[in-house]
């Protein structure tokens, strides 16, 4: 399977990849998701395309839907809540 197109500027990996502590993590979603056979499941793609664009997407949303440990959903707009649940 292709590499998602999104990877190199997908916003969630350009703000935590520096996270020394999260690399792992990050690793295992990019292998699951972004290279691996999860990428159609990836609910940050969802998103955007629903929404028009990765813009709309929330920075700290993991391609399963969830927000990173350590911070929360709360700023995230109804339409996006409506998206996922
Ligand atoms: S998290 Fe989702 S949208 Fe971002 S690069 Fe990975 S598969 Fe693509």
């Amino acid at each position: 399977m292709e590499d998602c197109k999104n990877l190199a500027n997908c916003s969630f990996f350009k703000k935590y990849e520096q996270e020394e502590w999260l690399h792992d993590a990050l690793k295992g979603y990019v292998n699951l998701y972004c290279k691996g056979k999860k990428q159609d499941h990836c609910i940050r793609k969802k998103v955007s395309k629903v929404l028009g664009g990765p813009e709309h997407v929330p920075v700290n949303m993991k391609p399963n839907g969830q927000p990173i440990i350590g911070t929360t959903d709360a700023d995230w707009s109804d339409e996006v809540k409506k998206i996922i649940s």
